[in-house]
């Protein structure tokens, strides 16, 4: 999706980084003192949410640049870190819950990468491990095509001090770069000391056609993982959402079919399993922005973060399936379940990490190997 227009925050200092991207947009900026002058262009659109995706404000983040993922107590959560570089997207997913979270949602870039990496000097001065990702509030690599700032990000953390435990194990921080796009020509020829996971969520050719609007093809982007595999990277994979419709579960076999074909798990980080599910809210945005889409509709239950999901029983045959295509191929890539409860784990595979962190730890153990 194109920018159509550019504000700048005007008491930004002029930078390298800043120039930068205004030289790749190819828009002249427009210069606000406040950033309401942004937020009532994108409101007085009559879809804010398509005109956020078309607008971009550079600005600076005033607030935390690292956070903790805040996940829910109700069910188990990864421990994950947030780094925080810019917020909303260009593509437009039916489902995005960005749509509904950002009041009014406006594509932003924060420059100020001293600042970034002088918070991530402070992660990484701590003896102990971090994931940390910057695909919460954003794609990771929608800004690949207007910025250094993924690629600086890899090899920030290749350049990170490590701490020895033992002969074998250290501590170090991994950087998540979850996508769904194929902009990856400016990872390539860095020396990334395989600190960084390039993370794609996959959906089945249905659902991306459907509900994954401006995003890259599935073959399109297995092509980039491969090449990124290529280069030394590690990988993971987001099946989230999965999605219930006729026909899924032979889509879904056929994804992950795909998926090995083109990917050795050798150089699979992990893959996360994740149901649709979504904030009341979001149901009448589907509604107005997505006339025919079907997702919203469905046998939905309220869960105990008051999101509706899909009733149990369908989430755990579902998740049963996509684990059996999973370990056809490969019996020991770890799996995990983004937001699921204690039943789920058991009844799918077999465990449930119950103790807090312990998901969080698994994780780190599978980057130790
Ligand atoms: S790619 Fe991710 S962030 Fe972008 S619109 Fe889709 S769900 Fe939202």
């Amino acid at each position: 999706m194109k920018i159509e227009t550019l504000f700048m925050d005007s008491h930004l200092k002029l930078s390298e980084e800043s120039c930068y991207i205004v030289d790749k947009i190819g828009v002249k900026p427009e210069y606000v003192t406040d950033s309401r002058i942004v937020y009532e262009h994108v409101n007085s659109a009559e879809d804010p949410i398509l005109k956020g995706k078309q607008t971009l404000y550079i600005t600076e983040n005033h607030g935390a640049v690292i956070k903790k993922c805040p996940g829910t107590s109700h069910y188990t959560c990864c421990d994950y870190t947030i780094l925080h570089t810019g917020t909303f997207c260009t593509m437009d997913c039916s489902y995005c819950i960005l749509q509904a979270y950002f009041h009014p949602p406006v594509l932003q870039y924060f420059v100020g990468q001293d600042k970034i990496f002088s918070a991530l000097d402070s992660i990484f001065e701590q003896n102990k491990m971090f994931r940390i990702g910057t695909g919460e509030f954003t794609d990771s690599l929608i800004w690949e095509k207007m910025s250094n700032q993924p690629a600086n990000l890899v090899k920030k953390f290749a350049q990170q001090k490590m701490f020895k435990q033992n002969k074998s194990i250290q501590n170090f921080s991994i950087l998540e770069l979850k996508t769904k796009t194929v902009n990856i020509d400016s990872l390539k020829d860095i020396d990334h000391n395989r600190k960084t996971i390039v993370a794609w969520s996959l959906n089945t050719p249905a659902i991306i056609k459907s509900e994954e609007r401006n995003t890259a093809s599935l073959s399109a982007r297995l092509k980039a993982a491969k090449k990124c595999e290529q280069w030394g990277y590690r990988l993971a994979f987001h099946f989230d959402p999965l999605v219930m419709y006729d026909g899924c579960e032979s889509d879904y076999k056929d994804v992950i079919k795909s998926l090995f074909e083109n990917i050795s798990p050798d150089n699979i980080a992990w893959i996360s399993l994740g149901t649709f599910r979504f904030m009341p809210s979001l149901k009448q945005i589907i509604e107005k922005r997505f006339p025919n889409s079907k997702i919203p509709y469905g046998e939905f239950i309220t869960g105990l973060d008051n999101k509706m999901r899909y009733f149990k029983p369908l989430r755990i045959a579902l998740y049963q399936k996509l684990v059996s295509f999973i370990r056809e191929y490969d019996s020991n890539v770890f799996i995990y379940f983004c937001m699921e409860d204690k039943e789920v784990w058991e009844k799918t595979i077999g465990y449930f990490p119950a103790m807090e962190g312990e998901l969080g730890k698994m994780l780190d153990q599978t980057l130790l190997k």
